[in-house]
């Protein structure tokens, strides 16, 4: 932690502070808002909770595929944070614990991962490699094919969002926040330069500080206050299923490699409802293909390594946009245009949704600036 933000002349004494969006972020931070004294929080959602990118995710809490070091860093504070939340909040926030699974059946890939392992190892992530046998005895109903390399990232886990939305928005209630669904937030009363109401068709919401969780729409958004954070487009399909048997026994999230050059990476996991949720590629790939036929094929290839699955029927989803600023990192912090603007932008929320939540409580409430967030400032953008 570090100096005092000398842009904020805010005093304490029931600082107002709005949220623009309740995906997983809005609600997060809407929660450690919520647990400090003479803080008043009011969250504006236009859809429902969790609506957005949040509900559409594949939600693997991870720092496996995190570059550069310290924004691995950045997202191993927040996975491992989630058990403390978990601890905190007191009750079942949908987190699937067992760590992800792993393997490669083509020789280059095969390196590469062995590559992998080492170096994160050397950051200090839990992972190590494993053999087929200690794979088929975490997962029994796995039928791998050939297993070049494999790996267990333990700390990993994945998270059902809309369980954890709830929780969080509850909790957050039961101290006070107030929560308006439907209320979309279309402009901003500005005055001395500072955001003094948030306009709603519904009325305006007065506020001292307001909070901009509003994933893909957050540049449009800032660019209202004459904020400037831009975004890539970044769709992304994560498919579910009917309830099928319970197929995952120990490992949270299961990556599989692809059958041959035409396809991806496949990854997969499983609900405490018995349904799954599948997608492919990477993290951040991008895939606008949310046919029928595109979800059965999914499955189909899912159910070549876990033929205990068959009876599971396909459901494709539709589109999800990741928020996704222009430079992959995310977006945290008062802009300089507006200093009572406070943005909280970023791919990877489902993993960085506690460290987030926690740390930007700091900020807004104790009027400090969070070292860790350093790199990720709105001004870079300009
Ligand atoms: C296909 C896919 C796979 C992903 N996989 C992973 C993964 O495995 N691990 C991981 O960590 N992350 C993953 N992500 C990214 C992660 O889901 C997002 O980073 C996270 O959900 C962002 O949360 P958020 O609350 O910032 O945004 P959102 O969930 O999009 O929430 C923003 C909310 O703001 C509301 N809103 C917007 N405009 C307004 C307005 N004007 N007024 C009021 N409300 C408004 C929206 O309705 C929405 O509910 C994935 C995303 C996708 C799409």
């Amino acid at each position: 932690m570090a100096d005092k933000n000398p842009s904020l002349s805010l005093t304490p004494k029931t600082k107002k502070i709005v949220i623009v969006g309740a995906g997983i972020i809005g609600a997060s931070l809407g929660y450690y808002l919520s647990q400090r004294n003479d803080i008043t929080v009011t969250l504006l959602e236009r859809d429902t909770p969790g609506a957005g990118a949040s509900g559409h995710s594949f939600a693997w809490a991870n720092a496996f595929g995190k570059d550069p070091r310290e924004y691995h860093t950045l997202n191993r504070r927040s996975l491992d944070m989630w058990y403390r939340l978990a601890h905190q909040l007191d009750t079942d926030i949908g987190i699937h614990y067992g760590g992800e699974m792993r393997w490669e059946s083509d020789p280059q890939r095969a390196a590469q991962l062995r590559q992998r392992i080492h170096q994160i190892q050397r950051w200090g992530y839990p992972c190590r490699l494993i053999t087929c046998d200690e794979m088929l005895t975490l997962e029994a109903h796995l039928q791998p094919g050939t297993v070049l390399a494999a790996s267990l990232s333990e700390a990993d886990i994945h998270i059902e969002t809309d369980t954890f939305i709830d929780v969080c928005l509850r909790q957050a209630c039961e101290a006070g926040a107030v929560v308006h669904s439907q209320t979309e937030a279309t402009g901003f009363v500005v005055r001395n330069g500072s955001v003094a109401a948030v306009k709603t068709p519904n009325g305006e919401f007065p506020c001292d500080v307001v909070v901009l969780a509003s994933g893909v729409q957050t540049t449009e958004l800032a660019s209202l206050a004459k904020a400037r954070i831009p975004q890539q487009r970044s769709p992304g399909i994560v498919i579910k299923t009917t309830p099928c048997v319970e197929v995952l026994h120990n490992v949270a999230v299961i990556h599989a490699p692809p059958k041959d050059e035409n396809h991806q990476h496949l990854h997969l996991r499983q609900l405490a409802d018995g349904s799954l949720r599948i997608g492919q590629g990477t993290q951040e790939g991008i895939n606008r293909d949310d046919s029928q036929a595109h979800a059965d094929a999914l499955l189909a290839r899912a159910k070549t390594y876990l033929p205990a699955i068959a009876d599971a029927k396909a459901i494709p989803t539709p589109v999800g946009y990741r928020p996704m600023p222009l430079d992959g990192f995310p977006v945290l912090g008062f802009t300089k245009a507006v200093p009572n603007l406070y943005i909280a932008l970023m791919h990877s929320g489902v993993t960085l949704a506690p460290f987030v939540g926690e740390m930007a409580t700091l900020e807004i409430v104790d009027d400090v600036r969070v070292d860790w967030f350093a790199p990720y400032r709105p001004e870079r953008f300009g």
